[in-house]
């Protein structure tokens, strides 16, 4: 299965010891439930049409143990793209029946044969090929590409007519019983790396993914040149652009424009490897070079990458081939390639967006998202950024940090250049520390380049908005009780107010928890003065801000929400209002300054 997130989502509570089940048998699994539900769940929704809607997007897998009518309503017709990564499959209530209902072939089947294995149950299931033939030709395995310029739905429908094709297919994912071999049938199979074998209607053709284009060019070198370039080699030499894996070459074209560009538009990964590592193949090399070598510390680009990227039983079959500014060679490896080889050459960019507002981002994180080739983040977070063409998003529900920091580190690995993207300050209850806690854990040394980019954090754009609150020393303390147990959190606010610091507070409330959040208040009112400056500052810099200057005794809990963040001032904090519509905060660094000393 192409992505391995799987929600189980519930609506009633009967369904619960049911989804449980499935929980501990499907890796990567969670129960989302109908927050009308008062159960332990991973996940609340508050409408199934907008959850699955998400999900979809989020690209995941969902078993809905309800009824096939409640999905298609919620699903209003939105239909996200064929094999857009996420399946749905119902799972009957009582646990007898799983049905596949939509990418069936992109996983659906799948996951439901594999549910209905754990659940001893009976999978229906409704595609023809499946059903008639035992085998889906549309869904072939990693490695492998159907022509696009294939006429699946009409060959289909002559193979299930005719039940017989020309040919034994060469490979056992389309081998059935139910399909009779026959010398007299029309329909055959092929499977070629050469562009000359053209689908047709009788002809079904498999790309076999065995080839990787190497490329080296000069700095600044021209796109149209080099498009023409490799489009020209492979049509001399016969080869099919969709039997290419990827694109490989020396990581010091990481920001070459020409070769990302060619990357995007023929929608293949680009790989890219150290001089060191495109050394070891030298024996391989047709071509090699002391001049290149001087200047790039390898004997070739174009086609060490190729042999490299293509793995140890790979041959080359087109030596260099030149342009003015670029080379170019294809490596073609004997069995397909499945995986591409880690690289060390991965940029991971962990950036802050700051709290909301464009220009409260800096040009750094502004320069990294257009240098990024991956998004990842929280959806909400990802909303936040103008849309870019040719980007791909990887969106997340809340709650998911560990995946998205784990998703983040491999696509790096594999040579991307990604920007995991938090709100505020990427340090600051964010997902820096979790980067970093997954890295120290591991044993093998850290090939990746990790770069982090600060941003503006809440506290201080809520600081910005009414004064200089934080003037003076401060502590900032998160009330999620997710990671940090209650008493140690209470316990840390204590020795705050004990050393008279302003407080900025983080994550005060959640639907889950605003018990809480009065403790907590209590525990400030018993020792803080109630005249002492607080400020509410609620989705600073977005577009329903809320900023609002008032005092201890005058919170209200239920005002207060996820969005919010808190200052509470010092013994020393003051407010003051110069005119009715504004209330300044501040608190003295300790200069001594005179009164009413008249500025001219
Ligand atoms: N890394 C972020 C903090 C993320 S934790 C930063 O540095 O700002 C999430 C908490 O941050 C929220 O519960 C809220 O308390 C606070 N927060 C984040 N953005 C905010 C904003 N625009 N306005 C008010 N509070 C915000």
């Amino acid at each position: 299965m192409k992505n391995p997130k799987t929600a189980v989502i519930v609506v009633s509570k009967l369904n619960l010891d049911l989804a449980v089940l499935v929980l501990k048998k499907i890796e990567n699994c969670q129960i989302h439930g109908l927050n009308i539900i008062d159960a332990e769940v991973d996940v609340t929704f508050k409408n199934l049409a907008k959850h699955i809607q998400l999900l979809q997007k989020e690209k995941t897998n969902i078993i809905a143990i309800c009824s096939i009518p409640i999905i298609i309503r919620s699903l209003e017709g939105k239909l996200p793209k064929k094999h857009n990564g996420s399946c749905i499959v119902a799972l009957s209530p009582d646990g007898k029946y799983t049905v596949p209902l939509l990418d069936t072939h992109s996983g659906a089947n799948e996951l439901a044969t594999k549910l209905a294995t754990i659940l001893n149950s009976k999978p229906v299931i409704t595609t023809q090929s499946d059903t008639f033939l035992g085998v889906s030709p549309d869904n072939p395995p990693p490695g492998f590409v159907l022509d696009p310029d294939c006429n699946y739905k009409e060959f289909i429908s002559a193979l299930l007519d005719r039940r017989s094709l020309k040919n034994v297919p060469a490979y056992s994912w389309l081998k059935s019983k139910k399909i009779r071999v026959s010398g007299s049938s029309k329909l055959e199979i092929k499977f070629s790396i050469n562009s000359s074998i053209k689908p047709n209607k009788e002809l079904l053709v498999y790309r076999p993914q065995k080839l990787i284009i190497g490329i080296g060019t000069v700095s600044g070198a021209s796109y149209v040149k080099l498009k023409k370039l490799v489009l020209d080699t492979l049509e001399k030499k016969d080869l099919s652009i969709h039997s290419v894996k990827a694109i490989a070459t020396i990581d010091l074209k990481k920001n070459e424009r020409a070769i990302n560009k060619l990357g995007q538009y023929l929608n293949k990964p680009i790989i890219h490897f150290k001089a060191s590592e495109l050394n070891k193949i030298s024996p391989q090399l047709a071509n090699s070079s002391e001049y290149v070598f001087r200047t790039v510390g390898s004997h070739s680009v174009a086609e060490a990458a190729a042999l490299v990227a293509a793995g140890k039983s790979s041959k080359l079959i087109v030596e260099k081939n030149k342009s003015a500014e670029a080379t170019c060679a294809v490596a073609c490896s004997r069995q397909v390639i499945k995986n591409l080889p880690s690289t060390q050459n991965g940029t991971l960019s962990i950036i802050g967006l700051g709290p909301g507002s464009d220009a409260w981002r800096t040009i750094e994180v502004n320069n990294i998202l257009d240098e990024s080739t991956h998004y990842i983040g929280f959806s909400g977070y990802l909303d936040q950024i103008k849309k870019r063409r040719n980007k791909k998003y990887y969106r997340y529900p809340i709650g998911q940090e560990e995946e998205r920091a784990l998703k983040a580190i491999s696509l790096a690995r594999q040579g991307n250049n990604v920007a995991l993207v938090c709100s505020g300050d990427p340090g600051i209850f964010a997902m820096g520390s979790i980067v970093y806690e997954i890295l120290d854990n591991e044993e093998n040394e850290t090939d990746i380049d990790i770069k982090m980019t600060p941003g503006i954090s809440a506290f201080q754009a809520a600081s910005a908005k009414v004064g200089a609150p934080f003037g003076n020393d401060f502590c900032i303390i998160s009330l999620s009780n997710l990671l940090t147990p209650e008493n140690v959190i209470i316990d840390r606010l204590h020795a705050a107010l004990k050393g008279d610091f302003v407080l900025g507070i983080y994550n005060p409330t959640s639907s889950k928890r605003k018990y809480f959040f009065k403790t907590v208040l209590d525990h400030i009112q018993s020792v803080r003065s109630s005249d002492t400056p607080v400020v509410i500052a609620k989705n600073v810099g977005r577009k329903k801000e809320f900023i609002q200057c008032l005092k201890l005794r005058e919170i209200k809990s239920d005002s207060i929400d996820m969005f919010t963040v808190l200052i509470i001032g010092s013994s020393q904090t003051k407010s003051f209002t110069k005119n009715k519509e504004s209330t300044n905060v501040y608190t003295p660094r300790g200069y001594k300054l005179e009164k009413n000393r008249g500025i001219a």
